[in-house]
């Protein structure tokens, strides 16, 4: 079993004498990372089910914003299968990395790298954890009504995507400050989505039209700790809404406003659980047991 907490860094790479089969979560800060507990909770289920299994562990690496390009090459060498990206790499790593996947390319961020002969191909896993846990939260895809996207940011992004590929027929996007929302409403525009289909606005002019009932996705930091104030109050919206939180671990106040309205609230840990579950499917090409890695994953938070 892999020491689960300990951080290792670059400089652990130079001289890599660690066996096994190895992959690893990268970023700064990374103590408080969960993809360890839920990533070697779900290789001991398939180690005791197939012996090829047996020497794969997952770790976890503090690697600065500027030892990015340095480290990847070291992880090469070092023999890691597959590594998955964090704050601060993901939009770094997909300039670093010449071989990026068809899902990556329109939201210019990577989160999960498998081992090429040369070095790693990119891929992004996120949008599919958003779609998979908003089905399972809700009973409904992604795409079957409108959607009111709050945040445009990286994982904004990858929900904005997901959501117009699952045939989403409007996309409502607000945000809090003008730069990244246009960055966003041209991005969609350049990989080919109708404008029609997406309307850009901020909190605080909520545009008419906005749907009373849409799939709302909260998609900005505000959420991640429980007293952070709501950047637009959610009055408009009725009860037959639904509210997919990507922020997860504390009790916000998204969950209390949509408690007040009846309005169905799920947070973001399934998004966590299934992008993590998919980048070890790509991994292993195995299948992977998610509810292992989810009740990892909330013991691991409920310890934190
Ligand atoms: P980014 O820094 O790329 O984007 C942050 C977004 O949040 C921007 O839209 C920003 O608006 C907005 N924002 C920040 N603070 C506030 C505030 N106080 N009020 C209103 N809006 C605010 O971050 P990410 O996109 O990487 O992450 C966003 C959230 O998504 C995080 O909470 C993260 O935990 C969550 N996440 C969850 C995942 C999961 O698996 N569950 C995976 C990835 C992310 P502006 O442009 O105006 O600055």
């Amino acid at each position: 079993m892999a020491d689960e907490a300990r951080i290792h860094t670059l400089e652990d790479l130079t001289d890599w004498q660690e066996p096994g089969t190895l992959l690893a979560v990268v970023g700064d800060p990374i103590e408080h990372s969960l993809s360890p507990a839920m990533h070697n909770a779900a290789l001991a289920e398939l180690a005791a089910r197939d012996p090829a299994f047996r020497d794969w562990r997952y770790l976890r690496f503090r690697i600065p914003a500027d030892d990015l390009p340095a480290a990847l090459p070291a992880f090469h060498r070092a023999g890691f299968r597959g590594l998955n990206l964090t704050l601060p790499h993901k939009v770094r790593a997909f300039d670093l990395i010449p071989e990026i996947s068809e899902t990556a390319q329109p939201l210019g961020a990577v989160n999960t790298l498998l081992r090429t002969a040369a070095g790693f191909s990119g891929t992004n896993t996120d949008g599919y954890g958003v779609a998979r846990a908003v089905e399972a939260a809700f009973g409904r895809s992604i795409g079957e009504r409108e959607v009111v996207l709050l945040g445009a940011g990286g994982a904004a992004r990858a929900v904005a995507v997901e959501a117009l590929r699952a045939g989403c027929r409007r996309l409502w996007i607000g945000n809090r400050s003008p730069r990244r929302l246009g960055e966003l409403t041209r991005t969609l525009e350049a990989a080919g989505f109708e404008s029609e289909r997406v309307c850009g606005f901020l909190f605080a002019e909520p545009p008419r039209g906005l749907p009373v009932e849409p799939l709302l996705i909260n998609a900005t930091s505000s959420g991640l700790k429980a007293d952070d104030p709501l950047p637009l109050p959610l009055d408009h919206f009725g009860s037959g809404a639904a509210f997919y939180d990507t922020t997860y671990g504390a009790r916000n106040a998204w969950a209390v406003a949509c408690r007040e309205r009846s309005i169905a609230y799920a947070d973001g840990l399934p998004m966590l659980v299934w992008q993590g579950a998919r980048s070890l499917e790509l991994w292993t090409g195995a299948e992977v047991p998610v509810k292992t890695m989810e009740s990892a994953a909330r013991d691991a938070l409920a310890a934190r």
